[in-house]
């Protein structure tokens, strides 16, 4: 909605604009914000470099020079996960200067990272960034429902709040308010530099771990919260199941991503592979992020469950395997695996 507000605020100073550059991220709210706000997308998918999907700039500034004041605003994405990398806002900042038109920054779980924020104001520096959006419980430890719209300009931010309709609930404000004073200024900022350290920690254990099961880590060295190892040791077919056997495990942060030819529906655009932020075909791969708050003993805690549930898992694959060929017959359904939380 926030996202939505600051599109439609600048309506009046971009009066022939239809449409918003939108560079793939498979996130349904975001690309939402743009039809919420009368606009429609136009769709830049990211392209593949080494391990990492990276901003296809190039596509950005074609499009951009072709068709100049149809453009509402370009709309790029700071925090995502692995393999895709946060986009290049610099490169995109400096193609909306010189062309004069505004960029706007999804930044939704990016200001807990010190590296994001220092390229969102070295996009600043050399070129244009209108207005940055981030969710309030994503980076504050606050209930869901509130976003934060910063700028580099007080006037920017007042257009954007006056065209707000209505006066809003004061909930989520209070919330953060009481949230800082009670974490007062020490704690606030320790939280975003544990937040680096444990990330680091992630890294290392799960580069360890899939080093153990032949698996590898998507090295996407620009995104400093979202991890991705390659589900190679698991049949595709598995892969899916697998994730619901983590999620039985309590192991609720992470997200087993397939590849599929499917295409999926949002707002009337159609997505093939929705949910690996390209239409590239895969070979499975597992996500964990971490986030703000995440603790030690949380960390050692996913790592011994992740462990132990991938080991039963390929264990009880490789026995349902077994009888089946002992049996004669093709495996055609899925092994009954244990889904209690042992
Ligand atoms: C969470 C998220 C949003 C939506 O934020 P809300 O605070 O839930 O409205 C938008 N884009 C991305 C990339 C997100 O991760």
């Amino acid at each position: 909605m926030s996202l939505s507000l600051c599109m439609t605020s600048w309506r009046r100073r971009r009066p022939k604009a239809r449409y918003v550059i939108w560079l793939r991220i498979d996130q349904k709210s975001s690309l939402k914000s743009i039809y919420h706000a009368g606009y429609e997308p136009i769709i830049v998918e990211p392209v593949r470099d080494k391990d990492a999907l990276i901003t296809n700039v190039e596509s950005v500034n074609r499009i951009v020079e072709q068709r100049g004041e149809e453009i509402l605003c370009v709309m790029t994405t700071t925090s995502c996960f692995a393999p895709r990398s946060p986009d290049n806002i610099e490169a995109i900042s400096a193609i909306c200067a010189a062309h004069d038109v505004p960029h706007l920054v999804n930044n939704a779980y990016g200001l807990q990272s010190e590296e994001t924020v220092r390229k969102i104001a070295a996009a600043h520096e050399c070129g244009r960034v209108d207005a940055v959006v981030q969710s309030l419980d994503k980076n504050f430890q606050v209930p869901v429902g509130g976003a934060l719209i910063a700028g580099f300009k007080q006037s920017h931010i007042q257009s954007i709040a006056q065209a707000y309709p209505g006066r809003a609930s004061s909930v989520p404000s209070r919330d953060l308010v009481l949230t800082l004073l009670y974490q007062g200024q020490s704690v606030f900022l320790e939280s975003f530099s544990k937040q680096r350290q444990m990330f680091l920690k992630m890294r290392r254990k799960l580069t360890s771990f899939s080093e153990n099961i032949g698996e590898c880590v998507y090295d996407v060295p620009e995104n400093e919260i979202s991890l991705a190892m390659t589900l190679s040791t698991i049949p595709p077919t598995k892969q899916t199941l697998f994730g619901s056997v983590l999620f039985a495990r309590g192991i609720t942060g992470a997200r087993v991503v397939t590849s599929t030819q499917n295409k999926t529906t949002i707002e009337g655009c159609e997505f093939v592979n929705f949910g690996s932020h390209t239409s590239e075909q895969h070979g499975g791969y597992l996500n964990i992020a971490c986030s703000i708050g995440m603790t030690e003993n949380e960390l050692e805690e996913l790592f011994t469950r992740l462990t132990s549930s991938y080991a039963k898992f390929v264990r009880q694959l490789a026995n349902s395997e077994q009888r089946a060929v002992s049996s004669g017959r093709r495996v055609t359904s899925n092994p009954s695996f244990d889904l209690e939380n042992d």
